[in-house]
């Protein structure tokens, strides 16, 4: 792969809306990707392999609970950190943001918000520093964008509960040793149980043949007969808002994640257009290229502002589940069409290993489609503006 040159777009001066803070742990993020992510990450999506050797750097620059209270070993960060550093890691690769998201917003998050203090207490620390790695079992072979018809339940034996059903697509699956699954009790209703590696009846197969996030691994959940100790359910909400409330944050850091990599792709494009000379000139000099990139600056510029709005009103608690809907589908719809005109900037060259857009464009097809799907996420904004759900 070539050497990591990328600099960041800011057509509009954004980093004079972001703090000294927010700046510094960017651009701590930045360089970290560029030292370690950058350099062995092509290698590792085509072997279709997750680099563990990143997690103690991913816990460093608190991409594990960035906002996640401090006395729980989290960052202490507000959200547009949050989203910087999302930023910055899927500059680098979608799977390594999806590993950490899954950590931060599906893992941390949902014991943080909805755990006990001892709950809280046993697991964030070493979620936060990556001792422990988590993931998030929603979604069902018969169940994707109606996790409300799941199927997984547990039963109440009086000193633990039982528990059954199977889980699909779920990252950090093979490896996690903690896993927050969403089961429904036997009045159908829905709650949040700690199931943790080694407990009997509880396997993790891996998904193998993926075509995207390739250097992210993915799995199922098997429980049979499963008993989970009864201190290990959430008990702070029940309901499909407890998981919702947790996509709530893994979709705002989509959003940022999303400008990561089409900055990234932009970045390429650029600079490749601006060296590849054809019929005696750069193709940076024709008319239909600079439309491209022209379009491109357009659209990531847009994204950056949409993020870092949704930023502040998530900081004041004023963000609502729509508003971070439209934020993520526009901003990985962005992007993945930037992916795909970047990669014609590039020509030949553009399909291969040796830049980053291709594996960019494959990764994107899974952003689009896992947490809401780009239709969903429409569906939702069309029944937040006129008050009707179209997806029911
Ligand atoms: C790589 C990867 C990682 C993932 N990681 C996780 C994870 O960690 N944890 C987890 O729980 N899940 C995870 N997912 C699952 C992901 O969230 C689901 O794939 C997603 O919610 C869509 O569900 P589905 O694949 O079953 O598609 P379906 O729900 O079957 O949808 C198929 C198509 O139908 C459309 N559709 C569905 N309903 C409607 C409707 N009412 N109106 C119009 N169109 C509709 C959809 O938009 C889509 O285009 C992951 C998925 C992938 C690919």
């Amino acid at each position: 792969m070539k050497p990591d040159l990328f600099e960041a777009p800011d057509y509009y001066n954004l980093d004079e809306l972001l703090t000294e803070e927010h700046k510094l742990v960017r651009d701590a993020a930045r360089s970290w990707v560029k030292r370690e992510v950058s350099p062995i990450i092509e290698d590792y999506a085509q072997r279709a392999a997750f680099p563990e050797q990143i997690i103690g750097g991913l816990a460093e620059i608190g991409a594990f609970g960035p906002y996640i209270p401090e006395e729980y070993g989290g960052a202490g960060l507000d959200q547009i950190s949050y989203g910087l550093i999302m930023q910055e890691i899927e500059r680098g690769d979608s799977g390594v943001r999806s590993t950490a998201s899954v950590q931060s917003s599906l893992v941390m998050y949902p014991i943080w918000k909805y755990g006990t203090e001892e709950q809280r207490k046993k697991y964030l620390p070493k979620l936060a520093s990556g001792e422990y790695m988590g993931c998030f079992g929603l979604t069902e072979p018969n169940h994707g964008s109606n996790p409300g018809g799941m199927e997984t339940k547990f039963k109440d034996m009086g000193d633990h509960y039982l528990l059954n059903g199977a889980k699909l697509w779920i990252s950090n699956a093979p490896f996690a040793q903690v896993a927050v699954v969403w089961a429904k009790n036997e009045e159908g209703r829905i709650h949040g149980l700690i199931v943790e590696r080694g407990m009997e009846g509880f396997s993790t197969p891996e998904t193998h043949n993926k075509w995207s996030l390739r250097a992210s691994a993915t799995g199922e959940l098997i429980f049979d007969n499963v008993k989970v100790p009864k201190e290990n359910l959430l008990p702070g909400k029940s309901g499909l808002g407890a998981p919702l409330g947790c996509l709530d944050s893994a979709r705002f850091g989509i959003a940022w994640g999303a400008i990561g990599a089409a900055m990234d792709c932009y970045d390429t494009a650029l600079r490749y257009a601006k060296e590849r000379v054809q019929f005696d000139k750069p193709i940076a000099a024709t008319q239909l290229q600079q439309k491209k990139l022209a379009e491109m600056i357009t659209e990531i510029t847009k994204a950056q502002l949409l993020a870092w709005r949704l930023g502040v009103l998530r900081e004041q608690g004023k963000a609502t589940s729509a508003q971070i809907s439209m934020a993520k589908r526009n901003n990985v719809d962005m992007a993945i069409k930037i992916a795909r005109e970047a990669r014609q900037v590039l020509g030949g060259m553009g399909i291969t290993g040796e830049y980053s857009i291709m594996r960019h464009m494959m990764n994107l097809e899974s952003v689009i489609t896992y947490e809401g799907t780009h239709d969903i996420h429409l569906l939702i904004t069309g029944m937040d503006i006129t008050g009707h759900a179209a997806f029911k």
